[in-house]
This record gives C-alpha cells, structure tokens and sequence, in this order.
C-alpha cells in the first residue's frame, strides 16, 4: 500500500484516481491554477498569480497545520504538492523552536566557539597571533539574527510558493473540523497538529527567579555569565554548555539522569562526556535539584548534594509537548504520557486529526520530524503511509562531533546477544583526521555475525554528522557489512574511510588498523 501511494506521489498526472482511505467525502482533484480567490497578498517575487488554490474537499481549507515549525512548515508544504489548499497557523515567529530557539541558533552559537578555538590554537599549524582572540556575543547576535532572517524569509518564500495561506495568531481547536483563531472560525475538512514543546520551568520550585534562562534567552543575552550552571543531561544543554564554555563562562551541567545522553550508546556519551570536561566544563550527573533560592539577586540551586550559586541558571531539561491548542477537544484527543497519541499513520485518536514533531514526544530531532510530517501529509491526503526512522541519524556537536544511526551497542547486545558482532576504527588509523589533527573518536559498527546486516553505527570525531549520512542510507537499504567492506571505494584522504574500515575490522579484513594476532 505505501509503495502504490509512493508512486502516486511521483506521478501527479494520475492524482485523479487518488482516492481517501478515510470516511468523509472522496477528495476530487480540481485545477488549482483556475481558482479566482485573490485573498494572499502578491508577492514581488512570484508577481500577482500567487492566489490561494481552490478547495477540494468541500471545506473551507483541505488541510490546516497548527505551528511552522519543521514539523508544520513541511506537513503544509507536502499537502500543497498533493494538491490541498492549505492553511497554516502561527502565534509567534514563523519557523518555531527550531529556528528561533533550539537547533538553527544553537547550530550558529556553536559555529562561532568552534572558529575562536580554533584560532585560538593555530599556532599548532604554524600560525601566529590567535592567542589574544575574544567572543563579541553582541557581534555574534547580529550574525545569528541575521541568518534567522535569511530563512525566516526563507520559508515565508516558500510557503507562498506553495500557495499556504499563512495566519498569524493562537489557534484553538472547536471541532474536528474547526479551529478558532482571532475569533475568526476555519471550517477545514482535515487537521495537522505541530504545535511543538516547551520547557516545563514549573517542575523545579523556585524557576521563575529572574537567572534563569530558558533556550530562548540563550539566543537573546549579549552578556556572557560569568558561571552558567544548565541543568540537563541532553544534547541541547550538552551543545549549549560546549558554547559557553568556549566563549569564557565557567560552566557547571547538572544532570538528572545516572549519565549524560541517556538515549544514546555508551560509549559515545563517554566520549561527549570526556570532551566536554576536557573543555573545562563540570559535569555532575545523577543530581536532583531540589529548589531554586536567591542569593542576593543570584539564583542558588539546592541540590541533594549541596548548594550551587551562580550568576545563570539555564533550565534545558526535557521539553513536554505544547498541548494548550487542544481547546473543545482537549478530551476526545488521547494523550500518553503528556503527548499526543498517534497510530503509525501519524492520525491521533479523532480521526481526521494528524500529529507531527515534539507534541508526539516521539522524536525530538528534525530529522525524523521531516519524515514523519510527509507522511502524516500523504496520509491527511488519503495515503496510508507508515514512518519507518529505525535508521534515522542524530547528531551532537560540542568541542567535537558524533552522530549515530540505529540500536546502540547495550540495546544490540540484549537483543541479539551472540548474534552479534562489532567492528571499531579510531580515527587515529584514518589519514584525514590524522592530516586535519583531529584524531579523536572513532567509528563503531554494530552487525549480525551470520548475515553483515548493519544494526547500529556510532562516530564520534571531526564531521561525524556528515559521515553518519552513508551508514544511515546504507542501513536504510539493506546492504551488509560485507557489501561495505567488498565494494564501497571512498575518496581518499577521508573521514568516512574509517567506516569503511570498521565494517571491515568486523570481519577480520580491516587494513589500516593494528593486528592483534
Ligand atoms: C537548544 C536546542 C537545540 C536543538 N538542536 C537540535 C539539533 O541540532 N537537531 C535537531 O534535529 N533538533 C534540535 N533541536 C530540537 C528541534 O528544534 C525540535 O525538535 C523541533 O523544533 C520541533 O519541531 P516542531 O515543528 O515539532 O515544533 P516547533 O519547532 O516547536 O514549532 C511549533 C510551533 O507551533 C507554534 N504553535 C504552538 N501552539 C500554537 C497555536 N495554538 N497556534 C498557532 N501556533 C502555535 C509555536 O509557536 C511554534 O512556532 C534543538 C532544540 C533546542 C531547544
């Protein structure tokens, strides 16, 4: 079924016989180019044909998305491409989290503590005066602005090009084919939630102090605090901590859990752990934070394990899904363990109610959200869909980099015990990291000892983000370790070479690194 829908997608000129797998009305395709609604404003860019498309579905809108996030902006702009007129909501700015406060700014802040470190220790490659080299937070506000605009601007583009209708305001919830927003009803034959996540400060007594920040002041100040204490154990408050550390704060990450990265294998949270307190950051796990106090205008956090003054508190502990919209539906829509509830087709409990992204509480990485916000599109449209993210990659970037794709070496190990084999290459056998001075980490490969399947890789190292690309595609295909090892060439001097090289130390075959027998 998902393949026949997959070949509709690809082929619009038989979106005729495209027919709903669900109970109202079977969607016809109309010419959307002959609609003669002119209520979007005209754009410069696209001069005056930009109208909205006409309705389909009999509604006043086919498809209304609630948020623009990734989540949001890519659910209206996939039921675009299916033919839907489609209306999006917006209470605040366009691009959500991501863009404004999680992984666009938190990319660029890391950018820039990546560039002073490395000047910083030039002289290692035989360049001089990097040594007096400071952070301009203000300078780097305007450049984060700056970029933030670029694709805020971006997608406002491309969202117009897609014909969505792009309200601003908070959206509520009347009926499964209602939402209010500005007093103003949408009648709308079928609903995408994307309304994302936000910290829930109210779990620690004592964080409405006025030092303590959430993700979204980090983004904002231009003062560098002289101790940043961030409580969280996840890659945000990992990569934040990385930042500030570079930029001159004494950091202190106070984690919850009994380890850094919980979700994520062992050895790579070692490793990030490690790197962080090689960067001068204070790592301090398994803490219950008790309350926040004042002292004398300071936040001060008692913990089980005593008291902590500092100048900054950064709260970046576990967002909880944004269930506010929810409005007249808030019982019909089930929810499970404080998120939105969905089937594999991406469809909540109400039947014509889709949901994507942090309100599922199923991935908190745009990667996946991508995905699951197509499928839940195609499937709005009629399609029956399923996301498949077993070989979905994610990422982490703190004074270095690492990347990983499927089960991790503890969850391999339980369920496939002997069954399963590992092959390992630090980079200090690879030549590119030798060459770039950037010898730490390694790439580890997780396969079935009787067949090569890959079941997980992990990098940590110099581009690990990029590199875990090919493992996660080739994953995604199927093809084996034995396939890599026999047949993959990579250009050399390159880092995914020690992919390469792993999957062949799984086998006994691997070239580059040392023999033990
Ligand atoms: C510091 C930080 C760093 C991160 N780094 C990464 C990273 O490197 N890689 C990665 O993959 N992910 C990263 N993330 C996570 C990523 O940003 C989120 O997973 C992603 O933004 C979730 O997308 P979403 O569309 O579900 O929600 P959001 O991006 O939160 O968008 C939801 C939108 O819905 C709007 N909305 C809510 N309610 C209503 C309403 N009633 N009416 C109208 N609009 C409404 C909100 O205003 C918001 O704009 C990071 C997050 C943080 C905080």
């Amino acid at each position: 079924m998902s393949n026949e829908f997959n070949n509709m997608w690809d082929r619009p000129d038989q979106k005729d016989n495209f027919q709903r797998n669900t109970q109202n009305t079977p969607f016809t395709f109309a010419d959307t180019e002959s609609s003669t609604e002119a209520d979007l404003l005209p754009d410069e860019e696209f001069g005056n044909d930009v109208r909205p498309k006409q309705q389909i579905s009999g509604y006043e809108y086919d498809i209304a998305v609630i948020g623009s996030g990734p989540a949001g902006y890519t659910a209206a702009v996939s039921a675009s491409q299916l033919g839907a007129k489609v209306i999006m909501f917006e209470k605040e700015a366009l691009g959500g989290l991501w863009l404004n406060a999680g992984c666009v700014p938190a990319k660029i802040y890391l950018k820039s503590a990546d560039i002073l470190r490395s000047v910083k220790s030039a002289s290692d490659c035989g360049i001089t005066g990097g040594s007096g080299v400071s952070i301009d937070l203000q300078g780097v506000l305007t450049y984060k602005n700056s970029i933030v605009s670029k694709l805020t601007s971006y997608a406002a583009r491309l969202l117009r090009s897609c014909r969505v209708r792009v309200e601003a305001g908070e959206a509520s919830l009347k009926s499964a084919h209602e939402i209010v927003c500005r007093g103003r009803i949408y009648r709308v034959s079928k609903i995408i939630l994307c309304g994302g996540s936000k910290v829930d400060r109210s779990v620690i007594q004592g964080s409405s102090h006025k030092g303590v920040w959430g993700n979204e002041d980090v983004f904002k100040t231009t003062e560098i605090p002289s101790r940043l204490v961030i409580l969280s154990d996840n890659s945000e408050g990992c990569e934040i901590a990385a930042t500030f550390a570079a930029f001159g704060s004494n950091v202190m990450l106070i984690g919850m859990g009994q380890r850094l990265l919980a979700d994520w294998d062992a050895q790579v949270a070692e490793a990030v752990s490690k790197t962080l307190s090689e960067a001068g950051v204070k790592v301090h796990t398994g803490i219950s934070v008790k309350e926040i106090t004042d002292r004398n205008g300071s936040p001060y956090i008692i913990t089980e394990r005593g008291g902590v003054l500092c100048d900054k508190l950064l709260i970046a502990t576990g967002r909880k899904p944004n269930l506010s919209f929810l409005g007249m539906l808030a019982d019909d829509i089930k929810i499970k363990n404080g998120a939105i509830s969905v089937n594999e087709y991406m469809e909540t409990s109400v039947p014509g109610i889709f949901a994507v992204g942090d309100i599922t509480g199923q991935s908190f990485q745009t990667q996946a959200i991508y995905k699951m916000a197509r499928v839940a599109a195609a499937n709005a449209m009629g399609g029956a869909q399923v996301v498949n993210s077993f070989a979905a990659p994610f990422e982490i970037k703190t004074t270095l980099e690492a990347a990983s794709a499927g089960l991790t070496e503890e969850q391999a190990r339980e369920k496939y015990g002997d069954g399963l084999i590992t092959g390992f290459c630090p980079l200090s056998a690879n030549v590119k990291s030798i060459l770039s001075g950037k010898t730490t980490g390694f790439v580890k490969v997780l396969a079935s000892r009787k067949h090569g399947e890959i079941y997980g890789v992990h990098i940590v190292g110099a581009e690990a983000a990029e590199m875990i690309a090919e493992p996660a595609a080739l994953m995604q295909m199927e093809v084996t370790i034995h396939e890599v090892a026999a047949d993959i060439i990579h250009a050399h001097p390159t880092y995914p070479e020690a992919f390469g090289e792993a999957c062949a130390d799984a086998l006994g075959k691997s070239i580059h690194l040392f023999k033990t027998s």
